[in-house]
């Protein structure tokens, strides 16, 4: 095909389409940059005929939608093999006016979707990398990340649409749907991230756990008495259930608004309950073991036991539908642990003189916070100007690191009794 025979078309069809169409006035003609599109002939004819023509990039026919109308068309075709000029002629005709409408509907619709995502895509893909002022930057990593971050929805999003119709089915349909939740994934995760530096209603959420994540990290095991304790494991145990909590409080709040949706917000919500049922199970062992430490068997089994119990309340919160049912599933948890606060106060266990004071009032600590965060205090009573700061489940945060202080320094002191107490028969 040369101009003329384009301007030929243009003349016989143009004008007779956008009548046909019922277009009106108001509509602009597009084509690329072919150069029979182009030819001076051409944009004279067009000047004459006082039609708009749009604007369109040099050397870009890819983003030309009607590309992907013939690629469908010379699919089609091929599918049926003609075998001769009748034939050719007879399926073109066919997916001309029956089928190829329907699949222009389609197509327009990805299409424009394509472009869309698809430009964006190519700006920030060659724009990123030149514009960013990487001499200033002192972090390389962080620019490299956030470059990943920016352009991973967009191609997750222009491969999933531009392959939606692929003909693998199912499997490829799949893969194109998880690629396009990856994209979103991932800026969302450096979103969740960003949020750490600005105001928003779980900023205190996060803060009010996360700096005492960061000093627990730190100092529990540079300040912990290591040469002086005997039971080694026991100090492990407990540095593991002190930090468990929070960091599952923590993930849980900088994540929640992931878009991941539904199922990431499910694992959030389980990583959190883990955290709980860490601190109860993990950080009641140095207390069984040291009410019992002068009866090792009694001791080895109430261990075993107490685990088993843990294992049992873990499965039901996890799988608990609400959540009356989850703090239910920690009952046996509390009962268990209260009893051996019992034989320390009648004088049969063993243990520091010091530490049951500190043990009750950790758990003081965590019904009080556990009754504020259940009745909404002070929000319920001026609704609205608590949402950032001193909320009651912001409270309930301050008093669990409170009670985790107190398990600390209980178990601190039974770890040091361990070392110096001699048991009878010894
Ligand atoms: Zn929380």
């Amino acid at each position: 095909m040369d101009g003329a025979m384009y301007r030929e078309i243009l003349a016989n069809n143009l004008l007779p389409s956008v009548r046909a169409l019922k277009m009106g006035r108001g509509w602009v003609f597009q084509h690329d940059n072919d150069p029979k599109h182009t030819a001076r002939a051409t944009k004279e004819w067009l000047r004459k005929k006082h039609l708009k023509v749009l604007e369109w990039p040099s050397q870009s026919p890819d983003l030309n939608p009607i590309e992907n109308l013939w690629r469908e068309l010379k699919v089609r075709i091929a599918q049926r093999q003609p075998r001769n000029l009748k034939d050719l002629e007879k399926s073109l005709r066919n997916s001309v006016t029956v089928e190829l409408p329907c699949s222009a509907a389609v197509i327009v619709a990805e299409a424009k979707q394509e472009l869309v995502e698809g430009i964006p895509l190519l700006c920030f893909l060659f724009l990123i990398p030149l514009n960013f002022p990487w001499s200033q930057i002192s972090v390389t990593w962080l620019g490299v990340v956030h470059f990943l971050a920016c352009l991973s929805p967009q191609l997750g999003s222009v491969l999933y649409h531009l392959f939606m119709n692929h003909e693998g089915g199912e499997p490829v349909y799949h893969t194109l749907l998880t690629l396009d939740m990856c994209g979103i994934c991932m800026i969302n995760t450096l979103d969740c991230i960003r949020s750490l530096f600005y105001m928003h209603n779980e900023l205190g959420n996060i803060y009010t756990h996360g700096i005492p994540l960061l000093c627990f990290l730190f100092l529990i095991p540079l300040n912990f008495p290591w040469s002086q304790i005997s039971v080694t494991w026991l100090g492990v145990v407990h540095f593991l259930a002190c930090l468990s909590p929070q960091l599952g409080s923590v993930l849980y709040h900088l994540f929640m608004n992931h878009e991941g949706g539904e199922p990431v917000y499910h694992t959030l919500l389980t990583l959190d309950m883990c955290g709980i049922c860490m601190i109860n199970t993990l950080g009641a062992l140095p207390i069984v073991y040291s009410t019992l430490l002068c009866y090792p068997f009694t001791r080895t089994v109430a261990l075993v036991v107490y685990i088993l119990l843990s294992s049992y309340a873990i499965y039901s919160a996890i799988t608990a539908r609400s959540s009356v049912r989850r703090l239910r599933s920690f009952a046996w948890q509390a009962l268990f642990r209260f009893s051996f606060f019992l034989l320390r106060w009648v004088g049969v266990g063993g243990g520091s003189p010091t530490s049951l004071q500190h043990f009750l009032t950790m758990d003081a600590l965590a019904v009080l916070g556990g009754i504020i965060n259940i009745a909404r205090i002070p929000e319920r009573f001026r609704p609205g100007l608590f949402d950032y700061w001193c909320n009651s489940h912001q409270i309930m945060h301050v008093l669990v690191v409170g009670s985790i202080l107190y398990l600390h320094w209980g178990v601190l002191d039974d770890l040091l009794w361990i070392n110096s107490h001699h048991c009878p028969s010894d």
